[in-house]
């Protein structure tokens, strides 16, 4: 038991954005190293404590105690990197759901992202709980009916604050309106934002994940526009359109 939920937290840090050192073998390098010195800061403080090596302290509970704390702290400072950005892959929400039809989609001509578009689904305001569910819901309106290749979006973000990834970047996404798809990295937020804006942790998330990809693919804070700027549609809604013009180019820019 301890040692399947020492890999699924091992997991998560695999996940985290291949911003924070560029590749997944770094990330999980790390992870271990510093599981490590922590074990051994935590075996030499207890030692000191018991003035004595304690052969209890080698077994499992205490590894357990020891991992739930290195995690701890793993997540912490994951938390303070602007950079690092946490997603969920594709592959854990929609375990059941619609699979994606790549010959539907059409690369990025360039290869290579130029702007981001800010969305809603205009979808109802729901619980974290609900996220998966909608997410399907979305991507099998999409497939099935849209007859478009993958959920429209490449991110989207919950009102619990998590990032999914949708749409493989590598592809341009879709829409119902009429716009220049191409090159553009569309991240949209679940929920109907005309009246209300997003959770607080949704408004987090976003400006984590925007200023992570302008990062990554090279861009400036005036790459980053919203639907409603390159099409006609009230998307991403009233209330999240004011906080973009008014606040949000400024903490998107923020260092
Ligand atoms: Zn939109």
């Amino acid at each position: 038991m301890h040692l399947s939920w020492y890999l699924s937290t091992r997991s998560i840090f695999i996940e985290l954005d291949h911003n924070l050192h560029k590749n997944k073998n770094q990330d999980l390098f790390l992870v271990i190293l510093l599981n490590t010195i922590n074990y051994l800061k935590f075996l030499s403080l207890m030692t000191l404590r018991f003035h004595r090596l304690d052969s209890r302290m080698l077994s499992h509970r205490y590894f357990a105690i020891f991992l739930v704390l290195s995690f701890q702290f793993l997540w912490i400072e994951a938390d303070q990197t602007p950079q690092a950005v946490v997603t969920i892959p594709q592959s854990k929400w929609s375990k059941d759901g619609t699979p994606p039809i790549p010959e539907r989609m059409e690369k990025h001509s360039e290869g290579k992202i130029t702007s981001i578009v800010i969305h809603h689904t205009q979808s109802p305001n729901e619980s974290p709980a609900m996220e998966f569910a909608r997410l399907r819901g979305v991507q099998r309106y999409h497939i099935q009916d849209k007859e478009w290749g993958d959920i429209a979006y490449h991110f989207l973000i919950g009102a619990s604050g998590r990032i999914y990834q949708g749409r493989d970047w590598n592809f341009q996404g879709d829409s119902g309106t009429q716009y220049d798809l191409n090159g553009r990295l569309l991240i949209c937020v679940l929920g109907d934002f005309t009246r209300r804006m997003p959770e607080d942790p949704a408004m987090a998330a976003l400006i984590r994940i925007v200023k992570a990809k302008l990062k990554e693919h090279d861009l400036k804070p005036e790459d980053v526009l919203t639907h409603r700027m390159v099409a006609a549609t009230d998307c991403p809604g009233d209330t999240l359109q004011k906080w973009f013009d008014e606040k949000g180019r400024e903490a998107i820019s923020e260092k």
